[in-house]
């Protein structure tokens, strides 16, 4: 049922992929959400378009210099106040006015303020995979001790969330023997793996099915983001890493599975477009419309499904080791999957030096426990430095 006062939303990110998204389907419904704040890092005309048009009460950016470039194009139009950098963005995600965060920031720059949403105790909407990638043990402490929901936008995740029943503390109680994580294999699932050396950035962020931010696009033609997906999917399910089978799915219509003991397979599915789960999140437990179409099956016509290939994707290999190594290790990962892609996209590593710089990174990072925050944020450093020496010398 629809509750009498709208839910008051910050959307981290507005004006990535997710972040617009988001705003899609927020705007259809006018009546349920109100928006409190938008946040970006760069693309400050496009903010200031936001704000004209949805008038939030607050919009952050990262730097005093876009804040003061904000504000001019502003102008008086709108009663937006204009703040930056971390506090800017503490403060949107955690104030007492707001009821729930949409964490879309792309890498380790969304963890602080995800993690101050999670502490406030707002219903969190998890976009942001690497927070929770670098961050597991200390994020799920957070959550835990700040009560807040935290709900998967990330589709499989979604999916996943989707075919389990809800509140599920322990999957072995559910009855779930596994998770099956789809995935669509990338632009270069059926590339020859001689030529993947030269492959383009334009190339790796041209995806088949879904359009994402460079970052991503990448991990996905790496298939590290099948990777991060997995280790997300282990701490957001409290899954066991052998609880969790990757399966390629060319069409990315199935969004993940999950088999239980008796035999049955859940699947959710869908048109692969990032309203659906976000919506799903927004309104949960309630349906609300997405904009997105309903799903033809009959011109769909055929579903595919096989097994990775571990040599030619090394990076999902190096993501299980990462997680059984447990500790800092997923922190080293994901550090230095962010060094290495941001190299390629800029031209100066080729697409397959991606995992071998990971795993040099990894095999010289010293391991380990994440005991706290800092000791997050001192690892996830350390494994940047060392990456761009690597970077530099591959
Ligand atoms: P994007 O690059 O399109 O957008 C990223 C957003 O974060 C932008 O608003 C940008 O301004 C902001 N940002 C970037 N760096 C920042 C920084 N240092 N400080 C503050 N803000 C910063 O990325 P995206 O594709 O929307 O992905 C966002 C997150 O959602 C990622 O973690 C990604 O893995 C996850 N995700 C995306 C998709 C998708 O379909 N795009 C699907 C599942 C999960
Ligand atoms: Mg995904």
């Amino acid at each position: 049922m629809q509750s009498q006062s709208p839910q008051v939303v910050t959307v981290l990110g507005s004006t990535g992929s997710i972040g617009v998204s988001t705003l899609d389907v927020l705007a259809r419904h006018p009546q349920r959400y109100s928006i409190y704040a938008l946040t970006a890092r760069d693309r400050v005309a496009e903010l200031a378009q936001q704000c004209r048009k949805l008038n939030p009460r607050y919009a952050v950016v990262t730097r005093e210099d876009r804040a003061e470039e904000l504000r001019s194009l502003l102008g008086g139009e709108v009663s937006t106040e204009v703040l930056w950098g971390a506090d800017g963005l503490s403060h949107v995600a955690s104030a007492d006015e707001v009821d729930t965060v949409m964490a879309a920031i792309v890498g380790a720059a969304g963890l602080r303020p995800t993690l101050a949403a999670v502490e406030a105790g707002k219903k969190v909407l998890l976009a942001n995979k690497e927070a929770l990638v670098m961050a597991g043990p200390v994020f799920l402490r957070a959550l835990r001790a700040g009560g807040s929901q935290l709900l998967p936008v990330d589709s499989e995740h979604n999916a996943i969330f989707q075919c389990l029943p809800y509140p599920c503390e322990s999957l072995e109680e559910a009855g779930v023997d596994k998770i099956l994580l789809t995935g669509s294999g990338g632009p270069f699932r059926t590339r020859e793996a001689k030529d993947l050396h030269r492959v383009t950035p334009e190339e790796a962020c041209a995806h088949p099915n879904w359009s994402m931010g460079r970052k991503i696009s990448v991990d996905s033609a790496t298939m590290m983001n099948k990777g991060l997906e997995f280790i997300e999917a282990c701490y957001l399910f409290n899954a066991h890493p052998e609880q969790i089978e990757v399966v390629v799915h060319p069409q990315s219509i199935v969004h993940s599975m999950v088999q239980y003991r008796d035999g049955s397979l859940l699947a959710q599915m869908g048109n692969p477009d990032m309203r659906t789960p976000i919506a799903h999140a927004l309104a949960f437990p309630a349906r609300i419309d997405a904009g997105v179409s309903a799903l033809d099956l009959i011109g769909q016509g055929r579903l595919d499904f096989e097994a990775p290939n571990y040599q030619r994707f090394p990076c999902l290999r190096l993501a299980r080791e990462a997680m059984d190594a447990g500790g800092g290790a997923p922190t080293v990962l994901n550090a230095a999957n962010e060094v290495a892609v941001e190299a390629f996209l800029q031209g100066r590593l080729a697409f397959t030096s991606i995992a071998a710089a990971i795993e040099k990174v990894m095999n010289s990072a010293p391991a380990v426990e994440l005991t706290g925050l800092d000791v997050v944020e001192a690892i996830d450093l350390n494994a940047r430095e060392l990456a761009q020496q690597v970077v530099g010398a591959l």
